[in-house]
């Protein structure tokens, strides 16, 4: 389901344009067939690829991502519809794909898709898709959603309508003269899985005090690590961090100072008290690099 060659962002063996770190490129296999170009009459092929997907997002909050959309004839796809559903296949949102091609790419476009994470945590499997379009063809010629469906070899020689392939041809090749207002000739739904994973919002105060072993005064700018949450001690020496319930393993370094680590278990606003050893034999670098 991922390319190989995903984090080269070079063109994949079909030819087809994948930026950097794109996943979930070709999700559908039976189009993963290394055609680049569809026999005229036919519905183009299109792509569909998902990348700058967040590794977590907490429950009912924002997230975005960025959705891509190839024709394998490099058509002209600004403007052009897309959406995504989620795991009950209720459609999240819908963008229109930017006027521009992604830079160094001749047929890639894309649109950014805000959409909001469910109120349950879980590991969810949503799509962006790119309907079938009906081309040049009267409107309801094709049916959008059964042909979007069945991508039947049988539906091809379906809408008549568009079928002067030498007018398609021109449309792919120019492109121009099909932007805004889509390609002439109609295309097969692309669409691509991703993953979306909830958590809970953290739900506990996690409060570090770091003071000077020796005199107990207050350590400013110590960093606090309880990965993946951060923070740094502000002039009482002290920092704190929203954390979810559960283990956790915390660092706290402060210049010139040995690093400290305490393991332990969150299950409610907590604070920890870490007294600082001077340390003048290793800089704070020495350890951290
Ligand atoms: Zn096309």
């Amino acid at each position: 389901m991922v390319h190989e060659d995903e984090a080269s962002g070079a063109a994949d063996a079909s030819g087809i344009e994948v930026p950097p770190g794109a996943r979930n490129a070709g999700a559908d296999p039976t189009l993963d067939d290394g055609e680049s170009r569809a026999p005229a009459g036919e519905r183009h092929v299109t792509r569909v690829v998902v990348w700058d997907t967040p590794a977590a997002v907490e429950c009912g909050q924002r997230f975005a991502v960025k959705v891509g959309v190839t024709c394998a004839s490099r058509c002209t796809l600004a403007g052009r519809q897309l959406e995504v559903r989620d795991h009950a296949d209720e459609r999240r949102a819908t963008a229109a794909l930017d006027e521009q091609r992604w830079p160094g790419t001749d047929a890639l476009y894309h649109a950014e898709v805000t959409l909001v994470a469910p109120d349950a945590e879980g590991l969810y499997t949503w799509e962006a898709a790119a309907p079938a379009s009906a081309g040049a063809a009267p409107a309801g010629a094709a049916g959008r959603g059964d042909a979007a469906e069945s991508g039947d070899p049988a539906e091809s020689g379906d809408p008549a309508e568009s079928g002067d392939p030498a007018e398609s041809e021109d449309a792919a090749a120019s492109g121009d003269a099909a932007a805004t207002k889509g390609p002439a000739v109609p295309h097969a739904r692309g669409s691509a899985r991703f993953g979306v994973r909830v958590v809970s919002a953290p739900a506990c105060l996690l409060t570090v005090v770091a003071t000077h072993a020796e005199g107990g005064n207050p350590v400013e700018g110590a960093r606090v690590v309880a990965h993946p949450y951060r923070a740094v001690t502000d002039e009482r020496g002290v920092a704190e961090m929203r954390v979810p319930a559960g283990e956790y393993r915390l660092f706290v370094s402060g210049k010139g100072c040995v690093p400290v680590r305490f393991d332990g278990k969150v299950t409610a606003d907590t604070t920890v008290r870490a007294e600082l050893t001077q340390d003048r034999e290793l800089s704070d670098a020495d350890i951290w690099s």
